[in-house]
């Protein structure tokens, strides 16, 4: 920049912050910013946008990877509370006698006397895995779900496909009275009076009959959404269990569960009665440790045909 005579105020050279800032500089492609959100100026541009991506690309090639401040950064912060005072669990670092550095969570103690201590993230993302593990299963068991899903929606839309055309037929039939009845009324042939009891009860027969068409495509939704939205879940558990990628598996959490709770060094989870159903068909009672909710439901019943996994299980006991 020198060479080209561009200083600053002072003679000195520009320094290597304000040059960035330079070419980073939107307002050379016409771009004006408020409260830190780019909007089209009302000056043209002195760049050309493909100028200034190419100028871009550069600077991300140039540019020092960066290392980021926090090291280890708290992967389960925020996930669960106390399973002894409620209070929110924190996170905090340590070094051991070799010098270290690691994360632990432990209890804030908010609400007064609370004897639960600390847990090491590393403890605490192994019971996550095998929780991950306990509700895992083979690709082709997800699969063998997925297609029974679709047999059950493809009986389903023929069996249903009679009801939904007697309730069509029935809603063309009122029409039909409706419209006559208007002819005669304009033809002069019945009193007003009648005419509007008659109209009366076509039009609160035509409603019902619309709520129940309604109600139908609603059903039908009612079941299968929630079964395919399971089976996609079970599906990115089966990925998430491969990784150690720990901030996934609590978003996965919580996603999929309520409620975690650590107590005496042990994390549970409250999750739905499907992953209720897949803990206990894989490996058994499920974890001893972990308390899982559990309902009876007509979703239940209808995997109770679909094999899941092998009854050994592989998982591995807390
Ligand atoms: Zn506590």
């Amino acid at each position: 920049m020198a060479d080209h005579g561009v200083y600053q105020k002072n003679g000195k050279p520009l320094g290597k912050a304000s040059v960035n800032c330079i070419l980073n500089n939107r307002a050379y492609l016409g771009f004006t910013k408020h409260y830190g959100e780019y909007f089209p100026g009302s000056f043209l541009p002195i760049l050309s946008p493909t100028l200034f991506e190419a100028v871009q690309k550069v600077l991300k090639t140039r540019q020092k990877p960066r290392k980021s401040k926090i090291a280890h950064p708290f992967h389960f912060l925020g996930f669960a509370r106390c399973g002894e005072c409620g209070g929110m669990f924190t996170a905090q670092y340590s070094t051991n006698r070799f010098g270290t550095k690691y994360s632990y969570y432990r209890c804030t103690k908010k609400f007064g006397v609370c004897g639960q201590l600390y847990l090491q993230e590393n403890a605490l993302a192994t019971q996550l895995k095998t929780l991950l593990q306990s509700v895992s299963l083979p690709r082709e068991e997800i699969l063998k779900m997925e297609n029974k899903i679709d047999e059950w929606e493809n009986e389903n839309i023929s069996a249903r496909g009679g009801v939904v055309q007697n309730l069509k037929d029935k809603i063309r039939g009122n029409q039909e009275k409706l419209d006559k009845l208007v002819a005669i009324y304009l033809d002069e042939d019945i009193e007003r009076e009648i005419y509007l009891e008659r109209k009366d009860l076509l039009m609160r027969e035509k409603a019902s009959l619309l709520e129940s068409e309604r109600d139908f495509g609603q059903q039908r939704k009612n079941w299968v959404e929630p079964l395919r939205s399971f089976v996609l879940s079970l599906k990115e558990c089966a990925d998430l269990e491969k990784t150690e990628n720990y901030l996934e598996w609590k978003q996965f959490f919580q996603k999929i569960g309520s409620n975690p709770e650590i107590k005496d060094k042990t994390v549970s989870i409250h999750w739905g009665e499907l992953w209720d159903f897949v803990a206990s068909a894989k490996g058994g009672s499920g974890l001893p440790s972990a308390s899982f909710a559990s309902q009876n439901s007509p979703l239940i019943s209808n995997f109770a045909n679909v094999s899941l996994g092998d009854s050994t299980g592989n998982r591995t006991q807390i």
